[in-house]
């Protein structure tokens, strides 16, 4: 496996960042996760765009401009030989000293990109729905960080994500401040009722995710349901017809049960799998070609 480090492609063993790094040191750095399907990376431009906000966002200098990453992402994927791909785009601080002042950090920041062929579920979830509950663990205040700033600090979600799997189940649902609904760890939350598509709004602290997006312009335009983007109640997630995930990792992903309750009757709505098969099309027939 070839990984890209400033503007190198070198084996996985070589592939190594110093530990003065401050993207080790302090998770001060951003990243995307983007996926490739059938010879075409889905939404580069998009990624690209949320990549050097959350860049400025965190006061951030990305190196090379978007042309140069774009093309650095097509070699990596040719390298590999890989047609459908999870690729994930790291863009690091850089090695500095052991204080937090970026000013120190000498070096311009190193890129890193990985491709591989990951699936973030079992398949079994994918065919059957998966279960996931509420954490304790609320999501951080967007007036003190910006969830929209994908950084390389990720406790926040991880801590949720081990309360999830202590309990059994593999995903969970995370409130913001408030106590309703934003996300979960790493994948936007929709549901569904009496044919219209709810998810949290981007001022309830959710990511905007490119998934997000897609389905939500899928859902508008091709299917003509509509979608309301505000605030959700665990309530309403409760006794919601359907409810499913996105996330370029999980693509989309239908929830059967929540907190020990049944959504639905228990098995991948109709609309989920309606948007899903929609979805697959979709990435299939559109995005930047790998040549
Ligand atoms: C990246 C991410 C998502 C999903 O965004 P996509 O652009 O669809 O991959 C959702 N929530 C969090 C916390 C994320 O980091």
């Amino acid at each position: 496996m070839k990984i890209y480090l400033d503007g190198e492609l070198v084996e996985k063993e070589d592939a190594k960042i110093s530990v003065f790094d401050h993207g080790f040191l302090y998770g001060d750095g951003i990243f995307e996760g983007i996926r490739a399907y059938n010879g075409r990376v889905f939404r580069l431009k998009e990624h690209l765009e949320r990549l050097w906000a959350s860049a400025k966002g965190i006061n951030l200098e990305i190196p090379i401009n978007r042309k140069e990453m774009e093309k650095a992402i097509i070699k990596t994927l040719l390298a590999n030989k890989l047609s459908d791909a999870y690729i994930r785009l790291i863009v690091t601080r850089g090695c500095g000293d052991l204080s937090l002042d970026p000013r120190n950090c000498a070096k311009p920041p190193s890129i890193v990109i990985i491709t591989d062929q990951i699936k973030l579920y079992p398949e079994e979830f994918y065919e059957k729905g998966m279960e996931a509950i509420t954490v304790s663990i609320r999501r951080i205040r967007q007036d003190s960080l910006s969830p929209n700033i994908k950084s390389l600090n990720y406790l926040n979600n991880i801590l949720a994500k081990m309360q999830a799997v202590r309990s059994g189940v593999a995903e969970a649902i995370i409130l913001n401040a408030e106590g309703y609904v934003v996300e979960c760890t790493g994948d936007n939350i929709f549901i569904v009722k009496n044919e219209v598509i709810y998810t949290p709004s981007g001022s309830e602290g959710a990511l905007i995710g490119i998934t997000r997006d897609a389905v939500i312009e899928l859902a508008k335009n091709r299917s003509k349901i509509s979608v309301k983007e505000g605030r959700i109640s665990l309530y309403d997630v409760y006794i919601a017809d359907e409810c499913f995930l996105t996330g370029t990792a999980a693509e989309i992903i239908p929830v059967v049960a929540v907190d020990s309750r049944t959504i639905g009757d228990g098995k991948p709505g109709r609309i989920t799998t309606k948007l899903i098969k929609e979805f697959k099309s979709l990435a299939r027939s559109s995005g930047t070609p790998i040549k």
